[in-house]
């Protein structure tokens, strides 16, 4: 039912199998890409047959240098064609996916599938519609979920998107500047935490104006170029701890969340057909429909990532910034897109999506519900006002860093800069 096909799933759908999907999937790619004119992407080709005689020797040199009996041989053996079965999993299904991005998205979807087989009722699991994940250098600005012709589901992230939100991540917790923090439970008695609050982050900003191309270049790097990645490669490189990890954390917790949501629709069996032609002026009727269709799928996503995430701790803040960051990555998005093509902020919708701070409320609605009537036991008004407000802080850093920056955007117009073809709706 995800993709690549490791369940073998006992759905009554009457679809073509995984690989069917796959290959409609390598279809769309191809021809995006030469709608779009893209040089076919070059990812290091793997060799099957190769990586397996190398376990072997590898298998047999081991045995010789550390005198295995045969037993102790055929069980190396084993853990290590394990392992190599599990990396061959994991190989994009098609030649137009990065394999790290790839890589990614399996990941997370394996979250979200786990966490919906054991907490989703089997005859509801067993309903839910094939997904093949993939992209698509012209996807919406995120993601978006369309039926198969073979049946299933092909849900594609704009090939973009990851790196795009990674680098993003790492330009917001660059905005927020470190102080000592307090905790007598830890040894010493205080750590480096990192802090949203408006005149600090302020006056960090005005003392590293540099930060702020962190943050500019990627959003505009994007527009223009059609790329996720269009950033000097130091953009990648590691923060100090504390940013390091919070950054990855949001990261991590906004991929949770757009693949739950992504599940919602299959789970809803919602049919959303963004042909290209389509997503131009939409009437209103369909907006609603397309709006409904997407709540559905929030409150399907914002239950299951807040599950995925259940068993790390601070998971609510983590799931509520997580969805904080993505709506307001998307956003700065549609807003950056618009001034570019437009001068004005609001002239141009990227997404068939409702309004970010429609979504976001609806969501903390649905979530607080949930969480009131399966997590009574735990649930505190305290902590859910405290993770609430971590989820604000990081959209104030963001916002502050958007209008800080957002003059370069209204120079790119004038300049006469103009929006890649990827986010061009024809
Ligand atoms: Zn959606």
């Amino acid at each position: 039912m995800l993709a690549g096909g490791t369940v073998a799933s006992g759905a009554n759908t009457t679809t073509g199998s995984i690989q069917d999907l796959e290959r409609e999937l390598e279809k769309h790619q191809a021809r995006e890409y030469r709608r779009l004119n893209l040089a076919e992407p070059k990812w290091p080709v793997a060799n099957p047959e190769e990586e397996r005689k190398q376990a072997e020797q590898y298998v047999q040199r081991t045995a010789r240098a550390w005198n295995l009996n045969m037993q102790q041989e055929a069980q190396l053996r084993e853990k290590v064609m394990a392992r190599l079965a599990a990396v061959e999993k994991l190989r994009p299904p098609t030649r137009y996916e990065n394999p790290a991005t790839y890589r990614l998205i399996r990941r997370w979807a394996g979250i979200i599938e786990d966490t919906a087989r054991s907490n989703f009722d089997p005859g509801e699991v067993a309903q839910i519609r094939r997904i093949v994940f993939g992209t698509s250098p012209a996807a919406e600005v995120n993601a978006m979920h369309f039926p198969a012709t073979t049946g299933g589901s092909l849900v594609l992230f704009n090939s973009g998107w990851f790196a795009f939100a990674d680098l993003m991540s790492r330009a917001l917790v660059l905005g927020m500047p470190t102080y000592l923090a307090q905790d007598k439970r830890l040894a010493g008695g205080t750590w480096h935490a990192l802090s949203t609050q408006e005149a600090e982050v302020r006056k960090h900003l005005a003392q590293n104006q540099q930060i702020l191309l962190r943050f500019y270049q990627p959003i505009y790097g994007y527009l223009t170029s059609g790329r996720g990645d269009a950033a000097p490669p130091f953009f990648f490189d590691a923060l100090d701890e504390p940013r390091e990890g919070a950054a990855a954390m949001y990261f991590d917790a906004m991929g949770i969340f757009v693949i739950a949501h992504e599940f919602g629709h299959a789970v809803q069996h919602s049919i959303k057909i963004p042909t290209i032609s389509q997503r131009g002026i939409e009437d209103e009727n369909r907006r609603r429909f397309t709006w409904e269709q997407e709540v559905q799928a929030d409150n399907v996503g914002v239950v299951l990532g807040y599950l995925a995430l259940e068993r790390r701790p601070r998971n609510l803040p983590a799931i509520l910034s997580g969805i904080s960051f993505f709506l307001k990555c998307t956003e700065l998005m549609e807003r950056g897109a618009s001034i570019i093509a437009t001068g004005q902020e609001n002239a141009l919708v990227l997404s068939s999506h409702p309004p970010a701070a429609m979504r976001r409320q609806l969501m903390h609605l649905k979530l607080r519900e949930f969480l009131r009537q399966h997590k009574g036991a735990s649930y505190s008004d305290k902590e859910w006002e405290e993770a609430v407000a971590d989820a604000t802080g990081l959209e104030r850093v963001m916002e502050i860093m958007w209008e800080r920056t957002r003059p370069w955007f209204v120079d790119a117009n004038r300049r006469g800069e103009k929006l890649s073809n990827n986010f061009i709706r024809k």
